[in-house]
């Protein structure tokens, strides 16, 4: 597609999307509200790739005034990581494992983020904040595992990402180090040889893509994730169950098909979290396990990802089904049903 001047720059403003074709004049005015509360960005790569105003694309990342609707569900903080911060830039839930957050900035903001009333708002940690973070995770031998996470960890620039991984290796109990980021998806330009030379470190290394549609692993997204994966870096993928985007068997099936192609086995489903003024992307939970039935049997096994749900408060990932035994009997993956004799406890 051959780029007009206005899909060069990224899209921060309602006329920015309007000028890109993907807002009208009403839209553009709506966009400017929202804009006013929560971080907004497409970047060019991404508006570029936006066919459908209507569409999955659009409707994960060009804003919407339904944005500022109060639902009574709604948290500021829906996954409680307030609760479990001891120093600035630490989550600490589980022993062996903590998140580490170096910034809060993301190439583009998804509508439904989680994280949308700190993302955009907050500079990255100081080096001081950083040291106090490193410190804290040094003093922790009981943490196997670091998360990088955000905003979106490969926003740092190379050399300052290679010496904060670094300095995690050098942690002896930190065997693991994951990333979590969309940057291989929206923008996978940034997946520069630097850039993978910055994450190869003495230590496991696992990447954790959130991608939601097949349509965001395009040629780029696939070279993107082909060098990632060249380098030793192991693939995950991470995908939001949203209303209107995938909340559809075929939708689901194509994406993890396309995931397991690019070497990103499918870890989690999420079920949206009840970010404010995203109340339009979440459905049942009834209906996601419905979807996940759906694709059991009819998709090879590497693509399952596990369906869960961040409990509000701060009590951590749930697998929440479906369940397929119950009281001596199993269902197979036709919804036929079968006495298994289960020995008693
Ligand atoms: C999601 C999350 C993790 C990682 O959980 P896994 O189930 O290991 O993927 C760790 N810590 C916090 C605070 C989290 O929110
Ligand atoms: S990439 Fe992640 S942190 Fe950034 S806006 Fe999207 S959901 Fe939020």
């Amino acid at each position: 597609m051959t780029a007009s001047p206005s899909r060069r720059r990224t899209l921060r403003r309602g006329a920015d999307f309007a000028a890109a074709g993907l807002a009208t004049a009403e839209r553009a005015a709506a966009i400017d509200l929202v804009a006013e509360r929560y971080a907004v960005a497409v970047t060019p790569a991404l508006a570029a790739a936006i066919a459908d105003p209507q569409g999955a694309l659009a409707r994960q990342f060009v804003p919407d005034a339904r944005e500022l609707l109060a639902h009574p569900a709604d948290r500021d903080d829906p996954i409680g990581d307030h609760a479990h911060s001891p120093v600035k830039g630490i989550v600490h839930r589980y022993p062996d494992r903590l998140l580490l957050l170096p910034l809060l900035t993301c190439p583009v903001y998804c509508r439904f983020c989680f994280r949308r009333e700190q993302v955009g708002q907050a500079p990255a940690l100081s080096d001081g904040e950083l040291d106090a973070a490193v410190a804290y995770i040094a003093a922790h031998d009981e943490v196997w595992e670091v998360i990088l996470s955000g905003g979106d960890p490969l926003m740092l620039p190379p050399p300052r990402l290679g010496a904060l991984m670094r300095r995690l290796a050098a942690i002896p109990h930190v065997r693991t180090i994951r990333i979590h980021s969309r940057i291989p998806v929206v923008d996978p330009a940034r997946i520069s040889d630097g850039l993978v030379e910055a994450l190869e470190v003495e230590r496991a290394v696992w990447l954790a893509v959130h991608a939601n549609h097949a349509d965001e692993l395009g040629p780029e997204a696939r070279a993107a994730c082909r060098h990632l994966s060249r380098a030793g870096i192991a693939l995950v993928g991470q995908t939001v169950l949203l209303r209107g985007v995938n909340d559809d068997p075929a939708v689901l099936e194509a994406l993890f098909r396309a995931m397991v192609e690019c070497r990103i086995k499918p870890y989690y489903l999420h079920h949206p979290d009840l970010a404010r003024g995203t109340a339009h992307f979440r459905l049942p939970i009834e209906r996601g396990q419905e979807i996940v039935r759906a694709l059991r049997g009819r998709l090879s096994g590497l693509a399952q990802p596990c369906y869960v749900l961040d409990v509000p408060g701060g009590h951590g990932k749930v697998p929440v089904g479906p369940v397929y035994y119950r009281d001596g009997e199993v269902e197979d993956w036709q919804g036929g049903r079968h006495r298994y004799p289960d020995p008693r406890r």
